[in-house]
Parts: structure tokens; sequence; C-alpha cells
């Protein structure tokens, strides 16, 4: 039997009676944008969160475009924020007309390492925009207290920082609901909080055209709405997301406690990581990922080549050698099998494949 890298209908199949009644009460309601689901989801995930308020959008790249509009960033700004990461995080950057400045890395935890991100702040730095990479929370406090700070929280929907959820950590958050997310939805979907009264209001109005009443328009804004049907998906889902981070931790331990550390780097847990991605460094990643390709068993390499040397983005003046921790955790850093419901017998499979394949032999 093949090994996926994630399985999520293993994580809905559960909840599939649920789901097909609560979209049968949307399909009932006739009401499909911004009703009484939406609402419920926003307050729901606003409490979860421990977020001031949260407003749905239709995906994570707009509410990151929509946050950063409503914070004022436009052509002029720079922002910091990570290369290692998708490129949608920078990408908002840019469509904002602003200009993406990169920091570096911590190789341990991957997130950005805040020395970096202070040897790039200026006049011009109007936001610092960390991701919690792979479900891994980057402490928001650690960071310069030079502009405000967006979390793109994607990746960590659950993760927390002591007992403060991501989310709550900065000026703002955004998440993504796209299917292979901590928290998904059953397709598209995004979500920002903060809580800044009149940001959240900003946000709010941005998202339906700039406008409060359909009559009025007092900004040029966008059509970017969470919709009924995956508002009342993420509400069930959402009552399970403690859950299931327990289980990615359970797995991730689970790994550690099989011997994977004998022939990997593993990546160094933390309270309150979600382990979006279990994620391992290697110098061996051809070899390793070719065993794994031989014995069916999914992987993937997130990211190899770094933001900064993408070709939509070559007119900033990166090269080669700018980001030096970047640039190693882009050649060596590989993700392994890993969802809430994966079975010790599937983690053995893998140990054993690595095992077998790697130069690396245990004394
Ligand atoms: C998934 C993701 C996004 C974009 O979310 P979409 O919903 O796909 O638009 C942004 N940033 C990071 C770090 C992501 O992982």
């Amino acid at each position: 039997m093949p090994i996926p890298l994630t399985d999520v209908r293993a994580q809905y199949a559960p909840l599939l009676d649920e789901l097909k009644a609560r979209i049968a009460g949307v399909l009932d309601s006739g009401h499909f944008i911004l009703g009484p689901e939406v609402k419920a989801f926003e307050e729901e995930a606003a409490r979860f969160l421990g977020a001031g308020e949260a407003m749905g959008v239709a995906n994570g790249t707009d509410a990151l475009v929509i946050v950063l509009d409503a914070l004022g960033v436009g052509p002029g700004d720079e922002v910091i924020c990570p290369s290692f990461t998708f490129y949608a995080t920078a990408e908002s950057v840019a469509r904002r007309g602003a200009t993406p400045v990169f920091a570096d890395i911590d190789p341990v935890t991957l997130n950005l390492d805040p020395q970096s991100v202070a040897a790039n702040v200026t006049e011009r730095t109007k936001a610092i925009l960390p991701v919690h990479l792979f479900g891994r929370p980057l402490d928001v406090a650690a960071l310069p207290d030079a502009a405000p700070v967006v979390e793109d929280a994607a990746q960590a929907f659950g993760a927390a920082v002591g007992d403060r959820r991501v989310g709550s950590l900065g000026a703002a958050a955004t998440f993504s609901f796209y299917p292979t997310k901590n928290l998904f939805g059953l397709g598209d979907g995004g979500l920002v909080t903060t809580a800044e009264a009149e940001l959240g209001e900003r946000v709010r109005l941005l998202r339906f055209h700039g406008s409060r009443d359909k009559q009025t328009f007092e900004a040029v804004g966008y059509n970017s709405r969470l919709d009924e049907l995956q508002a009342a998906a993420l509400r069930i889902f959402l009552r399970h997301v403690d859950e299931w981070n327990a289980g990615r931790r359970a797995a991730a331990a689970r790994y550690a406690g099989l011997g994977l550390g004998e022939v990997c780097e593993l990546p160094a847990d933390e309270p309150g990581h979600v382990y979006h991605m279990y994620v391992v460094r290697t110098s061996e990643r051809e070899r390793l990922t070719a065993a794994l390709d031989q014995a069916d068993i999914g992987w993937a390499a997130y990211y190899t080549t770094p933001l900064h040397l993408q070709p939509a983005l070559a007119g900033l003046g990166y090269s080669e050698g700018d980001l030096p921790d970047t640039e190693r955790a882009a050649r060596e850093t590989l993700a392994l099998p890993l969802w809430p419901a994966i079975t010790r017998e599937q983690q053995e499979r893998v140990v054993e494949c690595l095992r077998a394949a790697s130069s690396v032999k245990a004394a």
C-alpha cells in the first residue's frame, strides 16, 4: 500500500454525515454569501484564537493583500518577510506595489531570524511579515519593534506561543483554509484577524468593494469573501482542530521514538508546534527521496527555489549567496508523511525505508 504525504480524506471521513447535514442546511436557506454561517464562524474562530475579531475572505493570499492594503502598505514602502516560504507571502507585498525585503532564517526553526530582520529595518519599513512555517510558531515578541507585525499564519492554525495562539500575537494575522492546512475548508477560504477595531473595519470594507451598504463606495476594494458552504464546513472542523493538532504532535514524537534521528536531523520540538508539515534535514536528499519513490512513500521538498531567487522577483536584485541559511534549507529540507491519524505501522515503514537508503549508519 502506498503511503501518501498527507491524507485529508482520513481527517473528514468520520464527519461526513454531519458535513452533509450542514451543507443541506445551507442549501435549504438559499443564502450563500456573507450570511449566518460566516458570521458564526468568524465569531467562533476569533474566540478560539483569542483574537479580537476575524473576517472571512476568499483565500489566504487575498487575506494578505487585503490586510496590507488596510494597513496602508503601497508603493515606496518596504515589508520585511522570509524568502523560505510559499510565494504568496512576498507576492502579496509586490501586489500592493510595495517592496519585499527578505531577511534570513534561523537554521534550527526555519523561521525568520530576528537579528536578520533588525538588520533590514529602514525608515521605509512599513510592516514585518513573519510566517509560522510548517506549523512552528514564531515568537513575535522577539522581532524588532520597528513596524506593525502581520503574521502569515496560513500553516499554523492552533499553534501557540505559551498560552497565546498565533493569530493574536501581532497587529493582524492571516490564515488560509486551503485543503492541506491544519484547519481547512472544502475549497478555497481565508481569514484575517486583528485586535484593532479600526483595522478590522477597514478589512471588512475592502473585502466587499470598499462599501458598507452596497450603495456608497468609499474605497477601491476587492470582491473577496468566504462563502456560507465553506463556513459551514469550517465550523464543524474548528471543533476538531485541537484534537487533529494533538494527533500531528503525537505522530511527530513517534518518528523520533522510532529512531528517525539516526538518519536525518529532526525538527526541534516545542510545545506550541502544530506540525503542518513534518520537515527533516538531510545532506543526502536525492538518495533518500529516490528510495521513498521506490517504496511508494509520499514526500515533498518545499521552496527549493527560495523567493529571492524567483524569476518574478528578479527585479529586486537579489542573487545566490545573499541568504545563506535560506538557501541551505532549500537544498536540505524534506517533508515526510504526516497527518493526524497516520499509523505507527506506516511511520515504521517510512523510517525503515530511510534507514535502508541512508549512507549514515547508526553506530
Ligand atoms: C497556503 C499559504 C498561503 C496562501 O493561501 P491560499 O489560501 O492558497 O491563497 C500564504 N502563505 C503561506 C505561508 C501559505 O502556506
